[in-house]
């Protein structure tokens, strides 16, 4: 699962293998030499300072116009490469570079299915367009694959 979100909550759900492209807001790291930082940490000073290197502790997601982090990119990538199927499921699809992912996955020789309530720049490139709220397609998609899949 490769996810833009920084709210945790595939890991909470139970998502045992998750990729977070953007980080997670439940993490801290230091600003300056990227160290993460204990929740202790975040008592020693307001700001709170890194123990190692006095830098700030920040929150670790990626704000905007700051790289991803690249071992996520890395791995990412990686994942796609060898899926059988990517599903795009809703995103708007305009924040790069998390939105090239699908047509690298394309480039890839893998199918690419778009799960969205509007329209996005990445129908064009899918082979399945599902419109609808992915709480709703896909319960209804795994159904019809597995029928023994609870309702
Ligand atoms: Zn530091």
């Amino acid at each position: 699962m490769i996810t833009q979100n920084v709210d945790g909550l595939h890991l909470q759900a139970g998502s045992s293998d998750v990729i977070e492209l953007h980080g997670n807001i439940w993490h801290n790291l230091c600003a300056n030499c990227g160290r993460p930082a204990a929740e202790a940490e975040l008592d020693a000073g307001t700001p709170p300072a890194c123990p190692h290197c006095r830098g700030l502790i920040r929150p670790g997601v990626v704000w905007f116009g700051e790289a991803l982090p690249a071992p996520a990119w890395t791995r990412a990538a990686e994942v796609l490469e060898t899926a059988d199927i990517f599903f795009c499921i809703g995103t708007s699809s305009l924040v790069e570079p998390a939105a090239s992912l699908p047509r690298y996955a394309r480039s890839c020789g893998r199918t690419v299915i778009q799960i969205n309530p509007e329209a996005t720049s990445h129908d064009e490139i899918a082979q399945y367009v599902l419109r609808g709220r992915s709480g709703e397609v896909m319960p209804a998609l795994l159904q019809a694959a597995w029928p023994a899949w609870p309702a």
